[in-house]
Formats: structure tokens, sequence, C-alpha cells
């Protein structure tokens, strides 16, 4: 989502309660509808939790136009996702990387993201990798974010990864009408996913 759109600056922000928007009673937050907001849709990163309210016409020439990485560099993704796999808990210790883009994000400043513990392998932006761990045989936690991707302990890289995507870009809210209920799963994805990278599985 780009916060420095016009179009985000043409609409008015406003978060609504729950009980409006249960009661529909809001107008259409695009600029100049005058009909019944029904339909919600999220604002976008930094700003979880929050909706616009668009009519049906409205509510999809926004979900068209949403993407919820949309201003992040590939990199940044990256490092949101892997987050997504910490719970977006703070793990970084000091530390400087070059060449680190800028990013302001939930967790912010990931050139101070560290890995003591190797969890993540190599690091976005790290100029060498981390040694290669020995391809350990697939622990209950792999099994588990196997399962979690629909997958039992033959799937293969490639499998994986195709099949996280799929499940990405049928989660992402812009596949369902900017419903975010379904954005739990979505980040369970995400998390199952990265840690099957780590090790090395996919
Ligand atoms: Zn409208």
């Amino acid at each position: 989502m780009n916060l420095n759109s016009p179009l985000f600056d043409r609409i008015r922000v406003k978060s609504r309660s729950k009980q409006e928007v249960r009661n529909n009673a809001a107008r259409c937050d695009h600029p100049g509808c005058t009909t019944a907001g029904e339909f919600r849709a999220p604002m976008g990163r930094l700003r979880e939790g929050q909706y616009f309210c668009f009519c049906l016409d409205h509510v999809r020439e926004y979900n068209a136009s949403y993407n919820y990485f949309n201003g992040m560099t590939p990199e940044a993704v990256a490092r949101y996702q892997r987050d997504a796999a910490v719970g977006h808990r703070p793990t970084w210790a000091m530390g400087q990387m070059e060449g680190a883009p800028a990013w302001h994000g939930p967790s912010d400043d990931p050139s101070r993201f560290t890995d003591p513990l190797g969890m993540f392998g190599q690091r976005a932006g790290a100029s060498k990798p981390a040694a290669e761990p020995a391809k350990p045989r697939q622990g209950i936690a792999a099994k588990k974010a196997l399962d979690q991707l629909g997958l039992d302990e033959t799937a293969d890289a490639d499998t994986i990864r195709s099949r996280y995507k799929n499940m990405v870009k049928r989660l992402h809210p812009d596949a369902n009408g900017g419903d975010r209920s379904l954005e739990d799963k979505l980040r369970e994805i995400i998390r199952a996913y990265n840690y099957l990278k780590s090790v090395k599985l996919a």
C-alpha cells in the first residue's frame, strides 16, 4: 500500500467501530460516493486493523489496486516475512550492514537484524552466506510446517515453494474482497514456509 498515493490522500482516513461496520451504517469512503459502505477493505501496512468501508464497486476498485507489500523492496518483503516467523518480535542486536535499503516497517530497522542462533541462515544483504548446516532429517517442527502447507514429508523444495506461493495468493486480502479474517492463516503459512527455508527444506 503506497501511503503517499494521491488515492490514499483523497480517501477519508477514519477507523470505524465494529458496530458501525456491522450496521453497514457508514457511507462508502470513496470520495463523492454516497452509496452505503457495506464492504470492508484493510487500509494496509502501518494501519493494521483499520478499514475503509466501500460500496461494492469501490471495494472492487480498491482491491484491484491494493497490494499489502506495495512500495517495499523485495528484500524488505523477505524481511517482513522473516519477521512474521518470529511474530514481529524484535530479535536483532547491534550491528551494521552495508547497503541495506531504508525501510520503515512494523519492526523497523532491518539493518540491525542479527541472527545469533543462526535460525534463518543467510541474511539478506549479508556479504557471505552462513555456513550450510547439515541437512537435518525432518523433525517434528518441519513436519508440522509441511502439514500447514498441506504437504507431507515427501514434498521437495520446488513443491513446497509453489504450494507456498499458491496459498499466499489465495489467502491474500486481494483475493478475498479485502477480508482480513484469513490473515492469521496467512501469517501461519508464512511462518511455516520460513521455517522450512531455515532448515533448508524449501
Ligand atoms: Zn462507493
